[in-house]
């Protein structure tokens, strides 16, 4: 282990211990009834660097569900399919001060605001093609691609929690495609959409999807099969402008680096050029971004220098 290496360790151990002070600072998620049973003080800290090595600490062998950061590959997928105008024909790419779920904007636009919230990513969901669970199905592959893990799938008692409580997202499914966004005839894209929501993963998952963005979609052994640096310019423009919800503002301001987070309590980092980042810490602020994981962030990027600006 080489010096530059043990520094890294070394940084990490300290910003570990240190973030466990931010664990009560939030809230796990209840509002799907079943993200309600996470162990608050699980912290995960994951990075890869730009030769493929991945450093830990902490709960990154934990699994949570992926939640929003899923409507990432789902954009990428979409945007593969039916080109970038097609898609953003049928939202925007602004940034919000409103809600991952907020809806109100729907009206005054004609479209959502942008694929990040709840209401763009159900319609770019819908617009990936197949049927019935087709597109739930490559965006679980294009996630075991990107990780290289086989053994990633679905918490189906997630699944149905979200199926069963998620009437907020069905109403929005319903006004979305009264507006002509996308064709549908039956719930089964919004199911995709709880579906993906639903995938399980660890920190470690989270930091090899935080790299292959961050390497114009190289997979982390170096594997080039999706190459494609356009792509991966517009996923982190997107994540830059409204990865962190209504909080991405000023999380461009204290980090720097394009993040998704999700409220399973993950926060995926892409630093281009460098490293994948993956937290996990399911203690959420009221944005929906996990306290802990804003400060580890927070933390790696000014002990690293890791702000693009
Ligand atoms: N499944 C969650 C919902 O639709 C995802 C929200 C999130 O992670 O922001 O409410």
């Amino acid at each position: 282990i080489n010096k530059n290496e043990q520094n890294i360790n070394d940084l990490l151990s300290t910003i570990w211990e240190d973030s466990q002070t931010y664990i009560s600072k939030g809230q796990v998620a209840d509002y799907i009834p079943e993200l309600s049973k996470a162990n608050k003080n699980l912290v995960g800290i994951a990075i890869i660097d730009n030769k493929g090595k991945l450093y830990t600490k902490g709960d990154t062998q934990n699994k949570f569900t992926i939640q929003s950061i899923s409507k990432v590959i789902a954009l990428m997928i979409a945007v593969k399919e039916r080109g970038e105008s097609y898609i953003f024909e049928r939202m925007g790419y602004y940034g919000t001060n409103a809600p991952f779920n907020s809806f109100e904007e729907i009206q005054t636009q004609n479209k959502p605001l942008n694929p990040m919230m709840n209401a763009g990513a159900i319609v770019t969901t819908s617009l990936i093609l197949g049927k019935k669970e087709e597109a739930y199905l490559k965006i679980l592959k294009m996630i075991r691609f990107i990780t290289k893990n086989e053994s990633i799938t679905i918490n189906q008692a997630v699944y149905l929690s979200e199926k069963k409580t998620g009437n907020r997202n069905r109403g929005m499914f319903y006004l979305l495609k009264n507006y002509g966004l996308f064709e549908a005839e039956d719930e089964e894209s919004l199911n995709n959409y709880f579906r993906q929501c639903s995938i399980e993963v660890n920190a470690e998952d989270l930091a090899k999807i935080g790299y292959f963005f961050a390497h114009d979609c190289t997979r982390f052994d170096g594997d080039k099969t999706y190459y494609n640096p356009e792509m991966s310019k517009l996923i982190n423009s997107i994540m830059l402008t409204c990865g962190m919800y209504d909080y991405s503002g000023e999380y461009s301001r204290k980090v720097g680096f394009p993040s998704k987070s999700g409220v399973g309590g993950g926060i995926m980092g892409v630093v281009p050029g460098k490293y994948g980042i993956g937290t996990f810490n399911p203690s959420l602020d009221n944005h929906g971004n996990s306290v802990p994981g804003v400060y580890i962030m927070e933390s790696l990027s000014k002990k690293l220098d890791l702000s693009i600006f």
